[in-house]
């Protein structure tokens, strides 16, 4: 079967597909689009305790995941696709993540526990780190389904509206306009007459305002990259135009 294929490395396999098995995804799932395998890592100790972590060389509070057991772990399992790390260190999960994972085979996710994963296990295997965002979960299980979730809903069939991935949420480096529905009149709170007036030009401008209002209001950060593209995009045409105009 040739959809997108997840492969999971943790010490709690049967946490999985758990939400991943509902709505959407669920329904995916169901459907072949994708497929999910959540391997123990466990499986891969070799003694007799079936021991999967030690004490932290230099001291200090809780256990590690052991390189070698998690590097036979992965060797179980590695076909091509990108491996990914989970840990707080890693660098943040965005929007871009989900659409390269999406347009690939599928990824490999590396679960740690307790105080995480030997560093170099991950730099032998070349994983990538990523985190999704800053605080301390207790497992990468849920950050796995965190990140799979946002990759699976953006497969070829998934979502209803072909169209609807492309005006969400990041997708233009904005964040979303609001959305109203029925009633018109809640509790005396109106929707914005423009939604109502079937002007769908003024309504198209009324959403690009308001993303880009409430982008600069809520998130200076994705506000100021956003102005960053836009500037790059208006002056290359420009830049070409003199090159052009000087040869
Ligand atoms: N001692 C570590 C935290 C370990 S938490 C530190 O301070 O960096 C245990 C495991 O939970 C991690 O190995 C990682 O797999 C997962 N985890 C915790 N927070 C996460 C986050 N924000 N993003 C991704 N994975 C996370």
């Amino acid at each position: 079967m040739s959809g997108f294929r997840a492969t999971i490395l943790t010490l709690f396999p049967e946490m999985f597909p758990g939400t991943l098995g509902q709505s959407l995804a669920g329904r995916a799932l169901e459907r072949g689009i994708w497929s999910i395998e959540a391997r123990d890592i466990r499986d891969a100790a070799t003694d007799k305790h079936r021991s999967v972590d030690d004490t932290p060389f230099g001291g200090g509070a809780g256990m590690v995941l052991r390189p070698d057991v998690v590097d036979a772990a992965i060797g179980g399992v590695a076909d091509g696709r990108p491996l990914v790390a989970l840990t707080p260190r890693g660098r943040p999960f965005a929007q871009s993540d989900a659409r390269r994972f999406a347009e690939g085979a599928g990824v490999i996710l590396l679960c740690g526990r307790y105080e995480g994963i030997d560093q170099r296990v991950i730099e032998a295997r070349g994983a990538e780190e990523i985190s999704i965002g800053d605080y301390v979960l207790s497992g990468g299980e849920l950050a796995a389904m965190v990140l799979l979730d946002a990759c699976v809903r953006l497969l070829p069939g998934v979502m209803g509206a072909a169209a609807s991935a492309d005006e969400e949420s990041f997708s233009a480096g904005l964040l979303e306009y609001p959305h109203y529905t029925r009633p018109a009149d809640w509790c005396g709170r109106e929707v914005p007459d423009v939604l109502l007036s079937g002007n769908h030009a003024a309504i198209a401008a009324w959403r690009r305002a308001q993303a880009e209002e409430i982008t600069r209001a809520r998130r200076p950060d994705l506000w100021a990259a956003h102005q960053q593209t836009t500037r790059t995009q208006d002056s290359r045409p420009a830049f070409v135009a003199s090159r052009v105009g000087s040869s």
